[in-house]
């Protein structure tokens, strides 16, 4: 694995949407990081804070409002014609919900092999040598291919979703909430899954979700989304260990250790105050409603994120 190197580089990044008349929705704003090859870059936070959103504005799915994504020296959101088609070869996405994501009325191996054709990439022979082959990939085998997808369970249909992603061998999946509809026991299966087609296929992974635990065990760095920013990014065991940003802290708090000496030294931080809403937000820290930290200039300033020690970024007054 080449880590280290930034793969894609998001920069400023901006993504409002209008709601009404004047109302203005700023699910991500202002949001810099890099994802390096071969990692697997986790974002977590609570629903609505814009970390689905960041995920698709990055793979060009909206456009953004105002900023730049660089993949591989290429600027995303300035593709156009052949070379946006392009770029879908090379940066796809898996869905959260396998039951919404899949055709009913295509068999497994048109889902499958529906990206082939655009691309026209292969003969009908060869095209369904290559369905075969993604299927063994994701555990699946041939004689799957001709069935419909309510003849699979959920953890089934995601490996049929993850199938379809890597038809085109890309490099950089967004894997968009992929385990957050399955049960718990197919949830570990998913996610070693995607662990050993990364190590398999040198793939690069943006993981978002919001159970926090799972992150943990898959990526190698997190960041932490809240209402539109990145608050805090750094190594995954580092986050875990040295949480910075109070709401990290708080996020943390509420998630089992197994560690019998940590877990019984662990608080739970209860997070209280109105949660803002991100339609034309005030300025100052958006989590300062509900931090107990918060003084005067965190009604006043937005922090930015920045480096507190090497490679651990925060965006918070308090350093
Ligand atoms: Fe709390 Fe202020 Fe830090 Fe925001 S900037 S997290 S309000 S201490």
């Amino acid at each position: 694995m080449e880590q280290n190197k930034a793969f894609i580089q998001v920069k400023n990044l901006k993504k409002y949407f209008k709601v009404g008349r004047k109302a203005i929705l700023k699910a991500v704003d202002d949001v810099t990081f890099d994802i390096r090859k071969g990692e697997t870059l986790g974002l977590v936070g609570e629903s609505g804070c814009g970390k689905t959103t960041c995920g698709r504005t990055i793979l060009g799915l909206y456009s953004a409002t105002d900023g730049d994504v660089i993949f591989d020296g290429i600027n995303v959101h300035k593709l156009k014609g052949k070379e946006k088609k392009e770029f879908t070869k090379r940066a796809q996405i898996i869905f959260q919900d396998p039951y919404a994501s899949l055709n009913p009325r295509m068999t497994v191996s048109d889902i499958v092999s529906a990206g082939m054709d655009i691309h026209d990439m292969y003969t009908p022979r060869e095209r369904l040598e290559r369905v075969y082959e993604l299927l063994n990939l994701v555990g699946l085998n041939k004689e799957h291919a001709s069935r419909f997808p309510h003849e699979f369970s959920g953890g089934q249909r995601q490996r049929i979703g993850i199938a379809r992603a890597l038809a085109l061998e890309p490099e950089f999946i967004v894997c968009d909430e992929p385990i957050s509809a399955l049960d718990v026991s197919i949830q570990a299966q998913i996610v070693n899954l995607l662990i050993k087609l990364q190590k398999e296929l040198g793939l690069t992974y943006l993981f978002i979700a919001h159970d926090l635990s799972m992150v943990r065990h898959i990526s190698d760095r997190v960041g932490v989304m809240y209402l539109g920013n990145m608050v805090e990014l750094t190594g995954s065991m580092r986050l875990y260990e040295k949480p910075l940003h109070p709401y990290t802290k708080a996020l943390l708090s509420a998630i089992p250790v197994p560690e019998p000496n940590i877990a019984r030294n662990r608080k739970r931080i209860r997070l209280e105050g109105e949660v803002p809403s991100p339609i034309n937000p005030k300025p100052g820290c958006r989590f300062v409603t509900r931090c107990s930290y918060a003084k005067k200039e965190c009604y006043e300033d937005t922090p930015v994120l920045k480096e507190v020690e090497p490679d651990h970024f925060v965006a918070c007054h308090l350093y």
